[in-house]
């Protein structure tokens, strides 16, 4: 789960990204509105936590622009306001929900959860492409009858994949959705996690799923008339 924080403090920054890192997200911290625009209108992210009171360009501001751009990424704001009427404003500029600052932290995990379940009820719980179904509370692949266990990166990649179908997907898109920007460039992760999936996804089968194209990135392909989920 790629999560976007957007906090201007940077000391409540790092202890939220830790504490959020600790609970198995992966976090994107930014540190003004202008940045968090730009970074949400790029990015698919899982789920956005934003403060009100920025620089550059406040919280309320690049909530409504992205809104009206259509973006639905589920948005929980964070500020230190406490009066009602900031909060009406700040669900009227499409926000999801609202915590003021000080909270606890068990509170936001609870918070951010109950967003992303919200989000995840409009996706399907199985992803399926050719015959690899994926089962997205579970967390397992099967294929031909075969139960796969994954580890969390290979699970992380592989649901990118999978709701990706047909498409080539670069190792920048890879890098940015698992392990945010902190991923440290020209390391060669992605390509080893890949030849892991490879490994437990393919190997056995006649038909290979995940292809490589060349000088581009990687596709989870259906083949012709395969099917897909969504
Ligand atoms: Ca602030």
């Amino acid at each position: 789960m790629l999560v976007l924080l957007v906090e201007d403090e940077t000391k409540l920054a790092s202890v939220i990204k830790k504490g959020l890192e600790n609970e198995g997200f992966t976090v994107d911290a930014v540190y003004d509105g202008a940045a968090a625009y730009e970074r949400a209108s790029c990015a698919e992210y899982d789920v956005i936590i934003l403060d009100l009171m920025l620089p550059q360009m406040d919280g309320l501001t690049v909530c409504r622009k992205l809104r009206e751009e259509g973006n639905k990424v589920p948005i929980l704001i964070l500020t230190a306001k406490d009066e009602v009427t900031d909060k009406v404003i700040g669900l009227n500029a499409g926000a999801d929900d609202y915590l003021t600052k000080p909270f606890s932290f068990d509170e936001l995990i609870a918070r951010l959860r109950a967003l992303l379940r919200r989000g995840r009820d409009l996706k399907p719980e199985n992803l399926v492409v050719a015959d690899l179904m994926l089962d997205t509370s579970t967390h397992e692949a099967v294929r031909g009858g075969k139960r796969i266990q994954l580890s969390g990166t290979e699970y992380r990649i592989l649901e990118y994949l999978m709701r990706h179908p047909n498409q080539v997907v670069t190792r920048g898109v890879i890098e940015e959705h698992v392990w945010g920007y902190d991923f440290v460039p020209n390391s060669n992760l992605v390509d080893v996690y890949i030849r892991y999936l490879r490994r437990k996804i393919d190997e056995g089968f006649e038909r290979r799923l995940l292809e490589t194209v060349r000088g581009e990135g990687y596709r989870l392909s259906a083949g012709p008339g395969g099917r897909v989920s969504e």
